[in-house]
């Protein structure tokens, strides 16, 4: 077994035992991306000689008796939009290509400063985080790592890329409408989007503040686990960050599910859904009956209103977040300065902009004007608190929600780039989460008929990760498909 095989939990116990050393582990994963980033292109930019410099030192540390963090010497794979110090965070577009922040993220701090996880680098994205396939980096696609013609799905898709073909041990995505838990259904992966405040968004460069929430992608659900207790809490530099008790989610995992309720809403397996997507979902739902939980039907009423609702409020948060790229204040200016001022800073935008991106600002600069602000974005609003009340509502009757994560395992690249509307419709069973702020986590329960992964979303209430983890951790023992490491190859469709 290579070492890249191997879970983050299990790795920190071969170090810590000196069994391998942490050089040995980082050269592991360089070896496997100079063999695979060619035809996958996980990352934006990798950095390392810093990171085998810092390899050097953990290990130097360890034999003189340091005591060691709890991510000592893991290598860690970081979205392009996390801000690392010093480090190009370029939010895979062109306008940041040369943006080096002057501070790390608070994730940041705590994963590498504090607990010595080491950094590989930065993942492509789909650019400023708006997409669910990849394709929308302006450093061109990621490929899918169960077949090459299919994209990772988006917009954390190096992130899950790089974990699914084990060049990286644990990633970081944010997710503000699915974009954690589609990569990872898509790449066979284990996703989790926390409640909205459980981590701090300090260092994240915002999408759509009161949607976007930093997560994890892992190959297991006990890494996710450990990485979101290290990287919990309230902290004083993000306002809505919460000051909420963080459990020890490692310890949770293990206990049985036999008293838990867990609800499938019937609207999450509705036409749009494919029918093999269903049927893997379906079959894993029938293995948790199987360990005791009482499965019971329960209604999310308004699902249908989820997408338009989300989509007019991220884009009308994005329109006026990225104001502040132009060229003066964030972003590289145009070439050309004739004009006036409003002329150079309408052709730096129109230069350094993606056409995705663009069609967002429009969009929502339309929702936010005099006149239109009541009809679209006030009224995005109320029907967001409905889908909320549903959620709330639903937890009075059961303890978590299973569902599909997608519709559908991932599409071929290229497929729906040209057809906005459908890439928008993919996050059907995703952005009602993010609607509500609450948990969810996706893990891979199969696959279908083209060999291509199956997700499995559990949505928890407020807070509950600690549920959500636990039923997940006893889903992936008896499934037991975790390990599997993709081949990177093309698939035969
Ligand atoms: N696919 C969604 C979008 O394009 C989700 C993005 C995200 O979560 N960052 O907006």
């Amino acid at each position: 077994m290579k070492l890249f095989e191997y879970m983050g939990y299990e790795l920190i116990e071969k170090i810590k035992n000196m069994d391998i050393s942490v050089q040995e582990l980082l050269e592991t994963c360089f070896q496997r991306i100079e063999e695979t980033e060619p035809i996958l292109h996980s990352f934006v930019n990798l950095s390392k000689e810093k990171a085998l410099e810092k390899a050097k030192l953990l290990d130097r540390d360890l034999k003189n008796g340091k005591k060691i963090g709890s991510l000592y010497g893991l290598p860690l794979a970081n979205k392009d939009l996390i801000c690392v110090k010093d480090f190009p965070t370029t939010c895979g577009s062109k306008i940041l290509k040369d943006y080096h922040p002057p501070y790390n993220a608070f994730v940041i701090k705590r994963l590498i400063q504090q607990n010595e996880a080491i950094h590989l680098g930065n993942t492509n994205m789909d650019e400023f985080a708006m997409g669910s396939s990849t394709e929308n980096s302006y450093y061109g696609p990621t490929y899918n790592p169960w077949d090459l013609s299919r994209v990772p799905g988006g917009s954390s898709g190096g992130s899950a890329a790089s974990i699914a073909s084990g060049q990286a041990i644990l990633a970081l995505g944010s997710d503000t409408g699915g974009s954690i838990r589609c990569p990872a259904s898509f790449c066979g992966v284990v996703g989790l989007k926390p409640t909205y405040g459980r981590v701090s968004r300090y260092g994240l460069v915002a999408f759509a503040n009161s949607l976007d929430q930093i997560g994890t992608i892992t190959k297991c659900v006990h890494d996710s686990a450990l990485m979101l207790e290290i990287m919990s809490g309230k902290d004083p530099l993000d306002s809505t960050s919460v000051d909420n008790q963080i459990e020890k989610y490692t310890e949770e995992l293990k206990k049985p599910i036999d008293k838990k309720i867990l609800g499938v809403p019937e609207e999450f397996f509705g036409e749009g859904v494919d029918k093999e997507v269903k049927n893997v979902v379906k079959k894993a739902i029938n293995k948790l009956e199987g360990l005791g939980a009482k499965i019971i039907d329960i209604s999310i009423p308004h699902l249908e209103y989820t997408v338009a609702t989300y989509y007019l409020l991220c884009m009308s948060e994005a329109s006026s977040n990225l104001a502040r790229y132009d060229g003066l204040r964030y972003g590289k200016m145009s070439d050309n300065l004739s004009g006036d001022v409003y002329d150079v800073f309408s052709r730096t935008r129109v230069e350094n902009f993606g056409p995705e991106v663009r069609r967002r600002i429009f969009l929502g600069t339309y929702a936010l004007s005099a006149g239109y602000y009541d009809m679209f974005y006030i009224k995005a609003l109320k029907v967001r608190t409905l889908i909320k009340n549903d959620f709330v509502e639903a937890f009075k009757k059961c303890d978590a929600i299973v569902c599909p994560t997608m519709p559908s395992t991932a599409f071929k690249v290229g497929e729906l780039i040209n057809d906005p509307l459908q890439m928008y419709l993919a996050d059907i069973l995703t952005c009602p989460v993010n609607l509500a702020g609450i948990p969810a986590l996706s893990l891979p329960c199969g696959f279908d008929s083209y060999n291509m992964p199956v997700g499995f979303q559990i949505i928890g209430d407020y807070f509950d990760e600690k549920g959500i983890l636990n039923i997940g951790y006893q889903l992936e023992q008896v499934l037991d498909i975790y390990r599997k490491i993709a081949p990177v190859t093309k698939g035969g469709n």
